[in-house]
């Protein structure tokens, strides 16, 4: 971490120690760790802090603003693992896994922790492989950045939105209303365009792509979905546990399995927020609304599913169709005897879908389970593999935690972030065209490509490649 292996064999290039002045857009994950990787990168060459300006331009009145409200407050800063495993776990699209893969081996998981620990920040994974600070205060996590950023002697403007950026040769300036900056390198570390009133609001690729850049429609991700019609009151706040949750329009279909929370105005939770992308993703298709359908028994098709509730008929055939609902397991591992009641530690169908259930399969509240019929079964079975939640109207940008989309990835470097079209200019962080999944893996994305962006910018700077290096 922030060394130079003998393999890239550099060279202070001749006539490179005037002062140079490196300007980054943004200062949020991306844009703190580009500044501190830059400043040490050029220490680690000898250059003196006077000879590399770094100064952040940052919109809002204080840096961080996503840190802060990251994770609940609690900021879940990465996740726990070998490199290859949070990489799997973290970026289900393979162009994206191999765009983020070479900045996250170079400043990994347990690199970006061991700098948290050494500014006093000790952090904990909890069981599910995420990682928190042990104070539980994103705040902690944010002040250390600062202190980083002191200790980088980089300078930081504040209140300052830039709204312009021109490249000339291998000079670039940047406006900010009035004010201009002049800069020998630049870093956009402008962040996404989801949650807006956190000051990101797409400025970054917008200046990405004032420049010739090419953008990938940006998409809501890790978001709520909203319904046309709003969700039964009686089901909101009932949370399903390990459910699949399925998202249909046209031939398109994509599913996830997790919990999902219903809500006054549609579902969020784990695999809501998961499955958003998609959804939105089906909606700006403009094949239709996509409806979503949540599957009691994922993994179980639905010949399985008959055979269990026939099984469980034949056996306790005096017993109300009803009660039979309200214990019968949701999302069993398995279908056999063990599965069939509710015992202790086994989650069960809520009790406030099990009137909708019976509604939708035709079962009348007094029927037993020997009277039902095979129509009646088998529409149960459909209802809780195919159990319709509500069609999608909305995945709100503003309140979803991350934009897909952005600065296309073909057009920088993965190794050192920098822009394929013009030298000296990289762009790092939720800009990018790539979205992690819930869990840490987007902070650790944007601390990465971040540290990357400003270790290859220190480098650019002031040396050049050996001949034959
Ligand atoms: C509510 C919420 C909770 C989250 N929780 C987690 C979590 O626990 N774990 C996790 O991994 N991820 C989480 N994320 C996602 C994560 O915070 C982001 O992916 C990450 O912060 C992106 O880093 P970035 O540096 O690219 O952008 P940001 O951190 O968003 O920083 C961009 C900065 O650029 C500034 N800026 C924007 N435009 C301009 C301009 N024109 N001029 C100057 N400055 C500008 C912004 O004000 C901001 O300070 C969460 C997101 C949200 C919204």
């Amino acid at each position: 971490m922030g060394r130079f292996s003998t393999a890239e064999a550099v060279e202070r290039e001749p006539g490179l120690t005037a002062r140079r002045r490196l300007v980054i857009v943004g200062s949020g994950a991306s844009g703190m760790l580009a500044a501190v990787s830059a400043r040490l990168a050029a220490r680690g060459l000898g250059i003196p802090d006077a000879d590399l300006r770094i100064v952040l331009l940052e919109r809002n009145p204080r840096p961080g603003a996503k840190i802060a409200i990251s994770g609940g407050g609690h900021c879940n800063v990465t996740h726990e693992g070998a490199v290859d495993r949070l990489l799997e776990k973290g970026f289900l699209r393979k162009n994206e896994l191999r765009f983020v893969k070479p900045s996250i081996y170079a400043f990994t998981n347990a690199d970006l922790l061991g700098l948290l620990a050494r500014y006093g920040v000790p952090t904990a994974a909890r069981e599910d492989g995420r990682v928190f600070p042990v104070s539980g205060f994103a705040r902690d996590v944010l002040d250390a950045m600062q202190r980083m950023l002191r200790e980088a002697s980089a300078e930081l403007v504040t209140g300052c939105r830039v709204d312009g950026l021109e490249v000339s040769g291998d000079r670039f300036l940047l406006r900010a209303g009035e004010a201009r900056f002049e800069a020998d390198a630049v870093i956009l570390g402008a962040g996404g365009s989801a949650w807006g009133s956190s000051g990101t609001t797409g400025d970054g690729v917008r200046l990405a792509s004032s420049v010739g850049h090419a953008v990938a429609t940006v998409l809501p991700a890790l978001a709520p979905v909203f319904f046309a019609q709003s969700p039964d009151p009686g089901l909101v706040g009932v949370t399903l546990r390990g459910v699949g949750l399925v998202a249909e329009s046209g031939k398109e279909s994509d599913m996830r399995r997790g919990d999902i929370l219903v809500s006054h105005r549609g579902i969020s939770g784990p695999a809501c927020l998961s499955l958003s992308r998609s959804v939105a993703a089906m909606m700006a298709a403009g094949n239709g609304a996509p409806t979503l359908f949540a599957d009691f028994f994922p993994g179980h098709d639905e010949p399985s599913v008959a055979a269990f509730v026939l099984d469980h008929a034949s056996r306790n055939g005096s017993q109300l169709a009803k009660s039979f609902l309200q214990r019968c397991p949701m999302a069993p591992a398995r279908l056999g005897p063990g599965a069939r009641e509710s015992g202790l530690g086994v989650m069960t169908i809520p009790n406030a879908f099990v009137p909708e259930i019976m509604r939708r399969a035709g079962i009348t509240e007094g029927q037993t389970l020997s009277v039902m019929t095979r129509q009646q079964r088998r529409e149960l079975v459909s209802v809780l593999k195919r159990f319709e939640l509500g069609k999608a109207r909305k995945v709100p940008l503003d309140k979803a935690e991350v934009s897909a989309g952005g600065v296309s990835l073909s057009e920088i470097d993965p190794k050192t972030m920098e822009s394929r079209l013009h030298r000296r200019l990289y762009c790092c962080g939720e800009l990018l065209d790539y979205a992690g999944e819930v869990g840490g893996f987007n902070l650790q994305a944007a601390f990465s490509t971040g540290w990357a962006a400003g270790r290859s910018a220190a480098l650019a700077l002031f040396v050049r490649p050996s001949a034959g290096a």
